[in-house]
This record gives structure tokens, C-alpha cells and sequence, in this order.
């Protein structure tokens, strides 16, 4: 459109000129007249037509410079921004930074931006090769230091102006990075709380199966021994002494069995008390350790949790390393497939909040579906095949029950459970 504009207006000019001509042409020679005038009449109209034409491309071109303009105003004033000289001195701030490090900005304008930032170095611009890019330190962000004294993590972006000007030299724009920051910190502290627990539950696990297996062994021997005590004992006096000896082997069977019983009691934490929660709050708030998990694998995790009638009776760290559990094992299974995925969906239904977790791995044969619940079965190099075991465990002490089918919307594995609501809750 604005390449247009030259040729309107010479169009424009050239009939105006063109309309003098006539009309000059006709005074001077009133018997050509009759044909001048009317070709006169016809060129004005033709220049004005294009002056209309030239100044609709000019106010449409005003309107766009204008409309840009207002653009980078929000964009500049919505992002704390500043300019910097030569020498790393502050020669323009905006408002927002002003805000971020709560200065005036007559304050700021001169100071060295290492007094706002410390440790921040012109001569990190040059290091970094590049004449514009994020600016990193040896920890990653600056600490921005405020006028009372507070510090906050701070995203430092830079672009060199282009001419090197010794007074605007360098643009930065920055960004408070606390937020992001706490949500990190969370998420390294619920992992944190994730893997103690799963290691106390694999525990618990390996204990009460060592407890289930034991078991049948011990009675065994403690039936033997009452046998050799009933022969013994007609003996005599000879047997007096193997009696007594078999009495203690006896003793130590039961105390066997007692301290296998009491180390499964503690470790699965079977009083660990449920409290009222929502299952899709649970989830959302591991998102970004799921989402960390996938990313390790190269598999998209999405979440999909309705957050209508979904207040459980919950152990709020249990129901997550369940969750995370059958997670893990979807992103195992679907890695390096082309568009690997896993999704968590939570539904509200007639019997309750129903959690599904399914991908697009290899799936499940149905001849194998009981056998994966059992604990120690595994078909991974250095699997220790405790996951879907403790998963159920702590699935039915929730008062649900884990199953697993062919996931429709992904041909992989589906692991679902429903957790009766909180009618309490739900009523309130
Ligand atoms: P581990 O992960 O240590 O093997 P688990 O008890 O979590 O222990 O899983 C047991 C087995 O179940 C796995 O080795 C795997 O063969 C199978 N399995 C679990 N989840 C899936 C899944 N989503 N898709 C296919 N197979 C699975």
C-alpha cells in the first residue's frame, strides 16, 4: 500500500497541472473553449480523486504507526526495562522497574545497575558473544538488591543497541523471578517427601510380603519341634535337657514371627490418619513432577482432573506417590514411541471420583494383568517390581481398588481407581 502512495500523488499532481493547462488554454483561445473546459472538468476530477486516494493511504498509514505505538507502549511499560551506558551506569529506567526495586527514579538514573543487581559486570556482555540473550551468573539469576534492603531473584535479558551509543548503550529487561522460584522450591521439597516415603513403603512392602512367606516356613518349624518334643518327652530324663532346648528354639520361632509382624506394622504406617482433600488439587499440585518426569523420557504428561465433586478422604502425600507411581511406570512404558504421552484424568461418577492414568506404551496381555500386582515381578533391568504393589496397597487403604485395562483413547495400559467421595464435603 505505502509503495502506492508516490504514484497517487503524481497522478494527482500531474492532472492538477494538466487542468491548468486547459483552462489556461481556453482563456487564451476562447474559440477552443467548448473542448477545453470539459477536459479541464475531467482532469480536476481526476486529481482530486487521487488526492482522496493519497490521503486515505496516509491517515490508514498514521493509523497503524499509532496503533504499533501502543503496542510497545503496554509492551514497555508492562516489563520492568532499563538502558545502561557504556560503563553500566543507569541512564533510563520505566516505571516498572522503578516498582521492582522500589527506587525513585531520579535515584536510580546515574547509579552503577551493579548496585541494583550485585555483582552484575559489563564485561559479562562481551563474554557472552552475542549482542543479545538472556544473562546468566555462575547460579543462573542475580539477586536484585531493593532500596530497603530486601533481595529477590531477578531474570536479567539484554540487547546492545545497534550503533553502540556510549549513553544508551545496552537494554535490559528484567523479570522478578520469585514466584517462579517458591514453585520450584515446592516442587524439590514434595520430592523430597515423595522419595522418603516411597522408600518407607517399599519397605513396609517387601515386609509384609517377607511376613506373608515367612510365615508358612515358621509354623512349619514350630509344628516339627512340638513333634520332637512329644518324642523327647518319652525319653525320660535323657530327653529332660532337649526339651528344655527345644522349649527356647520354640520361643524364638514365635519371637521371630512377632518382630516381622511389628517392623510391616511400623514401616506401612498403618495409622497414618486420612483428612478431607481434593483429588484434583493433589494432582495439580505435583504437576511440575510429572511434568519433569515425562520430560526426562521425551513423554508428554497431560493432566485432565475435573475440580467438581472430587473431595476424598485422603492421605495427601500416600495419594501422590501412588499417582506418581503409575505415572512413572506409563512414561517407562511409552518412551520412545513417536508422540509418547500419558494422561491422568479424574472424573466425578455415580460411585465416586474415578482416576485414570493411561499411555500409549506397549500395553498389557491379558494373561499377565494379576501377576504385575504381585510384589517383586518385574520386566525391568534393576526393576524391583514394589511399585504396583505398594500403589494397590495404599489404593485400598483409600478405600478404592487399582485395575488395569487397554486405555481406549491411547492403545497402551489404563491403571484406574475410584476413591469414595467425602459425602460430608460434598454436601457442605
Ligand atoms: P517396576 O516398575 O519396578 O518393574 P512395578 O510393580 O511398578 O515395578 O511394575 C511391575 C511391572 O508391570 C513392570 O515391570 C512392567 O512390566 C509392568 N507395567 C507396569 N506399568 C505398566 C504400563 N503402564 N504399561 C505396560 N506395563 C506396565
Amino acid at each position: 500500500m505505502p509503495a502506492r502512495r508516490p504514484l497517487a500523488t503524481a497522478i494527482a499532481l500531474s492532472c492538477a497541472l494538466a487542468a491548468a493547462a486547459a483552462l489556461t488554454g481556453a482563456l487564451a483561445a476562447p474559440s477552443l473553449a467548448r473542448g477545453l473546459v470539459p477536459l479541464a472538468l475531467l482532469l480536476s476530477l481526476a486529481a482530486s480523486a487521487a488526492l482522496v486516494l493519497v490521503w486515505r493511504q496516509a491517515s490508514s498509514l498514521s493509523g497503524a504507526l499509532a496503533a504499533r505505538d501502543a503496542l510497545l507502549n503496554v509492551a514497555f511499560l508492562s516489563t520492568a526495562a532499563l538502558m545502561l551506558t557504556r560503563d553500566g551506569r543507569i541512564s533510563r529506567l520505566n516505571e516498572a522497574a522503578c516498582a521492582m526495586f522500589r527506587v525513585r527514579k531520579d535515584d536510580a538514573l546515574g547509579r552503577p545497575f551493579a548496585d541494583l543487581a550485585p555483582g552484575f559486570d559489563m564485561a559479562l556482555l562481551a563474554a557472552s558473544g552475542s549482542s543479545n540473550g538472556l544473562l546468566e551468573n555462575d547460579s543462573g539469576s542475580w539477586t536484585g538488591r531493593r532500596s530497603d534492603g530486601s533481595a529477590f531473584p531477578v531474570g536479567v535479558q539484554f540487547g546492545l543497541t545497534p550503533g553502540g551509543s556510549d549513553e544508551d548503550y545496552v537494554a535490559l529487561s528484567l523479570a522478578d523471578l520469585t514466584l517462579r522460584h517458591a514453585a520450584e522450591a515446592q516442587a524439590r521439597e514434595l520430592h523430597a517427601q515423595l522419595n522418603t516415603v516411597w522408600r518407607l513403603n517399599s519397605l513396609g512392602e517387601m515386609a509384609a510380603t517377607l511376613a506373608h512367606e515367612l510365615n508358612q516356613p515358621l509354623s512349619a518349624a514350630g509344628g516339627y519341634l512340638h513333634a520332637s518334643r512329644a518324642d523327647m518327652e518319652k525319653a525320660g530324663s535323657l530327653g529332660d535337657s532337649a526339651c528344655r532346648t527345644l522349649d527356647l528354639a520354640q520361643a524364638q520361632l514365635l519371637r521371630a514371627g512377632q518382630i516381622i509382624r511389628r517392623i510391616r506394622a511400623f514401616l506401612t504406617q498403618e495409622t497414618g490418619a486420612l483428612a478431607q482433600e481434593r483429588a484434583s488439587v493433589m494432582v495439580e499440585n505435583m504437576k511440575q513432577i510429572l511434568t519433569r518426569i515425562g520430560q526426562d523420557r521425551g513423554v508428554a504428561v497431560h493432566i485432565d482432573m475435573a475440580g467438581f465433586s472430587d473431595r476424598v478422604q485422603a492421605d495427601c502425600i500416600q495419594f501422590q506417590q501412588a499417582v506418581v507411581n503409575l505415572v512413572r511406570n506409563g512414561v517407562e512404558a511409552a518412551a520412545g514411541r513417536d508422540g509418547a504421552e500419558v494422561r491422568i484424568l479424574g472424573r466425578a461418577e455415580v460411585d465416586g471420583y474415578r482416576i485414570s492414568i493411561e499411555d500409549n506404551g506397549p500395553g498389557v496381555a491379558d494373561d499377565q494383568r494379576e501377576r504385575l500386582f504381585q510384589p517383586m515381578t518385574s520386566t525391568k533391568p534393576g526393576g524391583m517390581g514394589l511399585g504396583l504393589s505398594v500403589t494397590r496397597t495404599i489404593v485400598e487403604r483409600h478405600g478404592g481398588a487399582l485395575d488395569l485395562h487397554r486405555s481406549s483413547a491411547l492403545g497402551g495400559a489404563a491403571f484406574f481407581f475410584t476413591l469414595p467421595l467425602d459425602q460430608e464435603a460434598e454436601a457442605a
